[in-house]
């Protein structure tokens, strides 16, 4: 495809940050939402909010000087007058427009003091009586950058449809259309003519949602095309021969044998399922979701040793150093005892450390290493790795996990991949956005949790909230205060962190109160964490930063400000961080009044249950599907027009369109990856 013309390194380079190296990505770079330049309006008929398009003549043109100086321009097309407000001019403007002048504008409507108002309109003079003409479609607005101007990247949309109007550059159809023809009514390049310039009339409603037939098509394709390169990925790693491994004899019954504990049946039967896929010459590629403290750690540890006891070695991926490092103490503790190494590699790690590790996996001296993404770096090499492992996969893409798989290449062999999550994904979902993998579930929590008992207050009852505290640390119990931002916000209103552990340390002048949240650094963080840990903080006032890895059990009390502003996915994990010793813990939502309706049944299902599947269930159906699985989950696939959950209706068609391609027109496949993937090195040699 041709490069951009007229386009020099410094717009390339905005353009690259939205992702548009070419004319093909001009082209799918899609509107957000449409102006509507089409038709003049009498100003009698504006109404606050609407964006217009109005021609009037000038009336009256002053400089006034309030609190700023401001230029306001009065005009009147007959059926009404409208001010429009200028903050910035110059004196060429000012210049031009003097009474009697005739302009048009367009701009969002707003009242002002006296009457509708335009504010910095985008203004041209029009000559006296000369019919001008108007757009005769609707202007799309583009996701932009910052220092990239609309106009900019409108002038180069056109340019790439004009360039995809001509003959001979007319984008291929490869989709099998007479089967598809009742449910896809555009063509691809009609399509794409018109999400960029729809006509007057079309429903911009249904196309700001993407969800118009023009829209879908598309969205189809992509879904397609994902769905096939996920299939084709799938059976080439099944051509992969990899090493097979016997069920563990000795290691595993040994560890099984030294826990406190005895396994879940859930547990039992996914690590029965693992084993089976590990002894076998085919790759395991197998998923494994488990509502957090369902016991997923130990399943792993299985898995590990398997490997290990037949003379491999096993990596295990986290996404955050807290975690990694949570990890590496648990495998510490059960595998030291069977005489194992586990060693440990991060990006923080000192060099002769890391040096240490590194010629450990290289030499086969190290069994197994636990690390974040550091793992896949350059200099990391294994000699017989043969089991890949990477927990709490929402939080990688696709693309980090298969570098991981691809480190493992050696002598032919690839290594087997587990993955496990904590985010419970509808299970059609799930099949979809990992089309490439098996699929397991640890459905069951382990027998004794004394359940987390959660309350929901209003905000006017902090200070009985504050005294549950001081009683709850008294006792010697610890507690998390979790606020929801860090800062100020005029908009949300939103309690800031450092307020509320100034205010908590006032009140609470005999304990232990210290603040944690996203923007220390790392060191002062990791501080605070083993503070807490040790007991010497007692309250600790946190942001969001503690939802994932925390794990301190004597910690048994969770408040949790301005609940009804998290969704439940999120406040289920804040709160899996206390329950987790031998006392009964409790959870205090509190919230401020008045709660919406959908807020309120958020918080009633926190009091009703503490199961994460049921969670997950009440919030698709609170909040649709579309923020269940939010953007950090979606980040494992990235989509350009396609929502895996808005689209879901269109999932079945592609998943048979995908099988009935693969058969009779498998050159279409890969044109079709092709053509929304390319040839990225994640579906590459793999
Ligand atoms: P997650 O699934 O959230 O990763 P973990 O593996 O961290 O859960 O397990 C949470 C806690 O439960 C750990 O302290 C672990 O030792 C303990 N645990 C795991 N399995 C069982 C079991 N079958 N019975 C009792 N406790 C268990
Ligand atoms: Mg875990």
């Amino acid at each position: 495809m041709t490069t951009l013309p007229g386009v020099g390194p410094r717009v390339g380079q905005k353009l690259h940050r939205l992702g548009i190296e070419d004319l093909q990505d001009l082209l799918f770079h899609l509107p957000l939402r449409y102006q509507d330049r089409t038709r003049i309006w009498p100003i009698s008929l504006l109404r606050i909010g609407d964006e217009a398009l109005v021609e009037a003549e000038i009336s009256h043109c002053e400089i006034i000087s309030r609190h700023r100086r401001m230029l306001l321009v009065t005009i009147a097309d007959g059926s009404g007058t409208l001010i429009l407000r200028f903050f910035h001019f110059n004196s060429a403007q000012q210049k031009m427009l003097q009474a009697g002048t005739r302009v048009r504008c367009f701009s969002e409507i707003r009242k002002g003091p006296l009457s509708l108002e335009m504010v910095h309109p985008e203004i041209n003079t029009v000559a006296d009586h000369v019919p001008s003409d108007v757009e005769s479609r609707l202007t799309p607005v583009y996701p932009t950058t910052e220092g990239l101007h609309q106009n900019q990247l409108r002038k180069l949309a056109d340019h790439a449809l004009n360039w995809l109007s001509q003959a001979e550059n007319r984008l291929s159809e490869w989709l099998p259309e007479q089967y598809l023809k009742d449910s896809l009514r555009y063509g691809l390049n009609e399509a794409i003519a018109y999400i960029h310039h729809p006509p007057p009339d079309a429903d911009v409603g249904l196309l700001e949602e993407v969800r118009h037939p023009a829209q879908q098509r598309l969205a189809f394709e992509e879904l397609l095309a994902q769905q096939l390169s996920l299939i084709r990925l799938r059976a080439k790693v099944r051509t992969q021969p990899a090493r097979l491994l016997r069920p563990s004899r000795t290691l595993f019954p040994n560890l099984a044998a030294s826990l406190p504990f005895t396994l879940t049946k859930a547990q039992q039967r996914v690590i029965t399922q693992i084993g089976k896929d590990l002894a076998s010459t085919t790759p395991m590629q197998r998923l494994v979701q488990g509502d957090v403290g369902s016991g997923k750690t130990i399943v792993a540890a299985a898995a590990c040793l398997q490997a290990i006891e037949q003379g491999y070695q096993a990596a295990i991926m986290a996404p955050t150093e807290l975690l990694a490092e949570q990890h590496f103490r648990s495998f510490s503790q059960w595998l030291v005892p069977l005489e194992l190494t586990v060693s440990w590699l991060s990006g923080k790690q000192k060099t002769k450390q890391r040096r240490k590790t590194v010629e450990g996996l290289s030499s086969g001296a190290t069994s197994l290493v636990i690390g974040t993404h550091a793992l896949f770096q350059e200099d990391v090499s294994f000699t017989r790795l043969a089991l890949v492992i990477v927990d709490e996969q929402h939080r990688f893409g696709v693309h980090q996990r298969l570098a991981l798989r691809e480190k493992g290449f050696a002598d032919g062999h690839c290594p087997h991949q587990l993955i496990m999550t904590a985010t419970p994904i509808p299970r059609t979902l799930a099949m979809t956005a990992y089309a490439d993998l098996d699929y397991s579930v640890i459905d069951e929590l382990p027998p004794g949790r004394i359940p987390v008992k959660t309350v929901a207050l209003s905000n006017a009852r902090r200070s009985e909230v504050i005294s549950r505290v001081r009683k709850a640390c008294e006792q010697d119990r610890q507690a998390y205060w979790v606020c929801t931002l860090i800062e100020e916000s005029e908009v949300l209103q939103c309690q800031t962190a450092e307020d509320t552990a100034a205010l908590l340390a006032r009140e609470l002048p005999h304990l232990g109160v210290a603040l944690i949240h996203g923007r220390m650094p790392a060191r002062e963080k990791e501080d605070i964490m083993l503070r807490f840990k040790s007991g010497e903080i007692q309250l600790l006032v946190a942001t969001t930063v503690i939802e994932v890895g925390v794990d301190v059990p004597n910690a048994s009390l969770m408040i949790i400000e301005n609940a009804e502003r998290l969704g439940l996915a999120q406040l289920h994990q804040l709160r899996g961080r206390v329950g987790r010793g031998t006392v009964e813990s409790s959870c205090v939502l509190l919230f401020q009044s008045p709660l919406s309706e959908t807020a309120r049944h958020r918080l009633q299902a926190m009091r009703e249950t503490t199961d994460g599947f049921e969670i997950a269930k009440m919030d698709l159906k609170l909040r649709g599907p579309g923020e269940v699985l939010g953007t950090r989950q979606t980040g494992m696939l990235h989509f350009r027009i396609a929502d895996l959950v808005r689209d879901q209706r269109l999932i079945p068609l592609v998943q048979k369109t995908a099988k009935k391609l693969f058969a009779e027109q498998p050159q279409n496949v890969d044109f079709l990856i092709r053509r929304w993937i390319g040839n990225s090195e994640q579906y590459g040699q793999v």
